[in-house]
Order: C-alpha cells, then sequence, then structure tokens
C-alpha cells in the first residue's frame, strides 16, 4: 500500500473535480466495488500487458539474430584467414568479412537506441547480414580449398548451422513482433514500445513531489526519445475528449515530465478514437490552478456545484446522493 501525505492529490480525483467539484467530494465518501468500468480497465490493462510482453520477446529475439549475424561472420573470418593461401580472393572476402562485423556491430548499437524508427529496416539487415556472411564463409572455403580440408568442413557446417539458428530466431522475432502489432492494432495503439501499464494494483505509482500529486496512468509508450500517457476511456464515445479526461492526461503529462522527461503530447483513447491532447504550458496551468482548488476546498470543508447544466447530473454517478443536483 501506498502512503502519500495528506495534500497529495490523485490524477483520478482531479477528473472527478474537474467534472464537478461536488462529485469529487462525494465520491470521497464512496467504497470502491469491481464496477463494469474497472473490470474493463483491467481486461484492457491485461491485452496491453500481453503486448509489452510480446514486444520484449521480439526485442529480444532480434538481439539474438543479430548476434548470430556477427557470430556468423567472425566464424567466416576465422575461416579464411585460417586457409588461404595467398589468394586473392582469400583477401577480398576477409576484408569483406571486417566490413561485415562492423556493419553488424554498428546496426546492433543502433537496435538498441532507435528501434522503433528503423525497425523495418532492421528485418531486413537481420535476414541479410547471416545469410550474406553464410554464402561469403562458403565462398572463402569453395575458393581458397585445398591446404586444410577439414577446416573447410568444420567452417562451412558451422556457418550453416549459424544460418539455421540465425533462421530460428527470426521466425521468433516476427512471431512475437506479430503478435505486438496485433494487440497494438486492436488497443488502436501508436507506434512504440509499450513500457507501463497500470494494472491497478502492483504497477507502481508516478509521483510529482513539486506539484504534490500522484497518479497511474493506463500506459506508457515510448516513441523514439519521448514517454507518451495513454487515458483509456470506456463507455460511448464521445463526439470530442471531454474537459475532465483532458485535466487527467494533464495531470500524467505532468508526471511523466517530473519522472522522465516532458512528453510533447498525450493520448485519450475512447474506444477506437484516439485524441492527441499537445501538453501546453496554458493547460499545465490551468490543471494546477485545479489543484490549488481542490486544497483550498480541503481545508474550508466548502465544496458545490460549479455549473448549471442538467444534462452534466443527469449522467453524473452521484446524483442520488447530491443535494445540488439539477436533474
Ligand atoms: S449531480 Fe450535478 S451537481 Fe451533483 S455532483 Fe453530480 S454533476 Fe455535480
Amino acid at each position: 500500500m501506498h502512503i502519500f501525505p495528506v495534500d497529495f492529490i490523485s490524477a483520478g480525483d482531479i477528473e472527478k473535480y474537474s467534472y464537478c467539484p461536488l462529485s469529487w467530494w462525494l465520491s470521497r465518501e464512496e467504497h470502491h466495488e469491481d464496477s463494469e468500468g474497472v473490470k474493463k480497465h483491467r481486461e484492457i490493462g491485461m491485452q496491453a500487458k500481453k503486448g509489452m510482453k510480446a514486444y520484449q520477446r521480439a526485442r529480444n529475439s532480434e538481439r539474438t539474430v543479430l548476434y548470430l549475424a556477427i557470430g556468423a561472420t567472425i566464424v567466416s573470418l576465422v575461416g579464411i584467414s585460417m586457409i588461404y593461401s595467398s589468394y586473392t580472393l582469400g583477401i577480398i572476402f576477409d576484408v569483406i568479412s571486417v566490413f561485415w562485423l562492423i556493419a553488424a556491430l554498428y546496426f546492433l548499437w543502433k537496435s538498441e537506441r532507435y528501434v522503433t524508427m528503423w525497425h523495418d529496416n532492421f528485418k531486413k539487415i537481420m535476414v541479410v547480414l547471416p545469410l550474406a556472411a553464410t554464402v561469403f564463409s562458403i565462398l572463402s572455403v569453395t575458393f581458397v580449398m585445398e591446404p586444410n580440408k577439414i577446416i573447410c568442413y568444420i567452417m562451412e557446417i558451422s556457418s550453416l548451422l549459424w544460418l539455421i539458428f540465425a533462421t530460428f530466431f527470426f521466425y521468433l522475432a516476427l512471431r512475437s513482433e506479430m503478435s505486438y502489432e496485433k494487440i497494438k492494432k486492436e488497443l488502436r495503439l501508436p507506434d512504440g514500445e509499450i513500457i507501463y501499464v497500470d494494472d491497478l494494483e502492483r504497477s507502481p505509482i508516478l509521483k510529482s513531489e513539486k506539484y504534490g500529486i500522484w497518479g497511474r496512468p493506463d500506459l506508457l509508450i515510448k516513441v523514439g526519445e519521448d514517454f507518451i500517457p495513454v487515458e483509456v476511456k470506456t463507455g460511448r464515445v464521445p463526439k470530442g475528449p471531454y474537459f475532465s479526461h483532458i485535466m487527467q492526461l494533464t495531470a500524467y503529462m505532468v508526471l511523466v515530465e517530473e519522472n522522465y522527461r516532458a512528453p510533447p503530447y498525450g493520448l485519450l483513447k475512447y474506444g477506437p478514437q484516439v485524441y492527441r491532447i499537445e501538453y501546453e504550458e496554458d493547460l499545465k496551468n490551468l490543471l494546477l490552478e485545479k489543484v490549488s482548488e481542490m486544497r483550498k476546498a480541503l481545508k474550508t470543508g466548502e465544496v458545490h456545484r460549479n455549473h448549471n447544466r442538467p444534462g452534466k447530473c443527469k449522467h453524473c454517478s452521484r446524483r442520488e446522493i447530491c443535494p445540488e443536483r439539477l436533474a
């Protein structure tokens, strides 16, 4: 259980307050049940977690393929060095192998940093590198021949085995990648790596010591160098994003800013509809205003309806117990 100083305010409470201050006030007495919304959130969380694992599996397999490509190149290089008897072709393959090795190492380094940007190219590279390394190895053995036939055969067999392993891991990478893409498509998420999923119990809480707020975004997606919070809303799909949801998402953006770096935007997802909300100074100031109003309300205990819209009360889940309801 997480303990916060009393004046820490949650992103969920900011959402309720922004809908109607009285709704937030009344919700403080509520016991949270396993509502449909919570169940739906849990399902989405589980699906996103599956996607997160598939992505990690794909990345691990891709890395293994690259290691194998480097290994195949080394085998090829060693094979050439050990058996060539000063033929020009031997030297040529030697040079090509060295370049191949540098290229494989370069792409391995790149894959660690810019995987989402380079992804499709990587797939091609990962097929080409071990294949080509093996071909060079076989060619080197075939052309240089004579002096040490046993080494020739060993190198040839090693390279082929390397290729078989590389192909197998490539298949695993592709399979996990496809599973990740499928989940991402079902959830309609942007490109990038899911690095955080709120499972309502065990996910770490993000805190802002600076502004005294805390929360758990539904998802965090790493897009390039940025961390994009995603808030998933269940129920009916509105024509545009609700103000209260924008405030909640802004709170997550503030939390991401303090824990990672300022995100350029956040995403509000209503079923198939996804809205992009830019993280701007005005929006952040508006959020901080709401937070300070909430703090004031907590001190004074004075909280009232701040609107004249019966429609709002009609859809409010606290209207049965609300003394100021309009419908
Ligand atoms: S019923 Fe209306 S006034 Fe009461 S909490 Fe809900 S939205 Fe606010």
